[in-house]
């Protein structure tokens, strides 16, 4: 793939660890967001990335100079086009939606219009785009740099040339692309959010401490790390998020959020990003 020009919208955890991955295999990439704080917060941790990166010959074609150099941060991207888009914003439709509208009229003639989110419709965020045809879900796991997957989600409009260039993008970063169908959550996030949300309901019904939970999952079902250090990592905005989309579109009560859940979601416990979750972070 030749070098291309990205924008990534949103600098949180996953539009950090996009872009990170993104200059590593040689993108001109912008970073975009409302806040400038997390913009340089953004900047200093990619460019951590890149030292250990390139520690450990992960950059491809790209020396570490010419990665960092290649790393633009703006609060305004309106005066350039861009032959791929990821929207990396929170999970939330009305958010996504407006600025989804105004992301598509920065996407080159035949470029592709993706979004990062874990859960919600495709096919609706493509419809309030204004590009459906041009527009695809590419979800990437967190985090970024050290997982193997990217979900695929091609809407009910999406045309197959922006379908193939999805797939070669994804292939070019080094990830494995799985292509999934616009179902609530995909395939991932369907099984994996559920779980987490019930490992809240064991900690809110006092089945065992967080401590407890974590190391009997890690220790009798081999997870590498506990189900609630994995939610705090996630982020406890997003998981509560994912779970009410699952529970609205799929439509059953199995999949109702943890009261737990929901309260330390609205006292700002949001997880590692915040400091807390269901465990302190320096
Ligand atoms: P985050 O809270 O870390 O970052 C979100 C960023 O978006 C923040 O920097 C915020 O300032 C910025 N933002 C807010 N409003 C904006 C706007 N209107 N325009 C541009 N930027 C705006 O969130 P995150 O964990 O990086 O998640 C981002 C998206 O990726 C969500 O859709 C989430 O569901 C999805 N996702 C998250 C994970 C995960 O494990 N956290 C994994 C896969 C996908």
């Amino acid at each position: 793939m030749e070098t291309q020009n990205l924008l990534v919208a949103g600098a949180g955890q996953m539009g950090a660890g996009i872009a990170q991955i993104a200059l590593q295999v040689g993108f001109h990439v912008t970073l975009y967001d409302i806040a400038q704080p997390q913009l340089d917060a953004a900047r200093a941790r990619i460019e951590a990335g890149l030292d250990k990166a390139d520690k450990r010959g992960k950059l491809v074609g790209v020396t570490l100079e010419q990665a960092k150099a290649a790393l633009n941060s703006t609060t305004d991207f309106s005066h350039q086009c861009f032959d791929m888009v990821i929207e990396a914003a929170p999970e939330r439709e009305a958010l996504k939606s407006e600025l989804l509208a105004r992301l598509a009229q920065v996407v080159k003639a035949g470029g592709v219009l993706a979004t990062n989110t874990s859960s919600l419709s495709i096919t609706r965020l493509a419809a309030a785009s204004g590009r459906p045809e041009a527009f695809i879900g590419l979800h990437f796991m967190n985090p970024v740099p050290l997982m193997a997957l990217v979900e695929v989600i091609p809407g009910l409009a999406t045309d197959e040339a922006t379908r193939a260039q999805a797939i070669a993008f994804v292939t070019a970063l080094g990830k494995t692309p799985i292509v999934c169908r616009d179902v609530p959550g995909f395939a991932v996030n369907r099984l994996l959010i559920p779980m987490l949300n019930e490992a809240c309901f064991a900690l809110f019904e006092g089945v065992a401490s967080a401590d407890e939970l974590d190391a009997a999952m890690k220790l009798g079902a081999g997870m590498p790390m506990g189900p609630l250090a994995l939610a705090d990592l996630i982020g406890l905005d997003t998981c509560l998020a994912i779970m009410e989309v699952l529970q609205r579109d799929l439509g059953d009560d199995k999949y109702r959020p943890c009261p737990l859940l929901r309260q330390y979601v609205a006292a700002g416990w949001l997880g590692k990003k915040s400091g807390r979750g269901f465990f302190v972070y320096g």
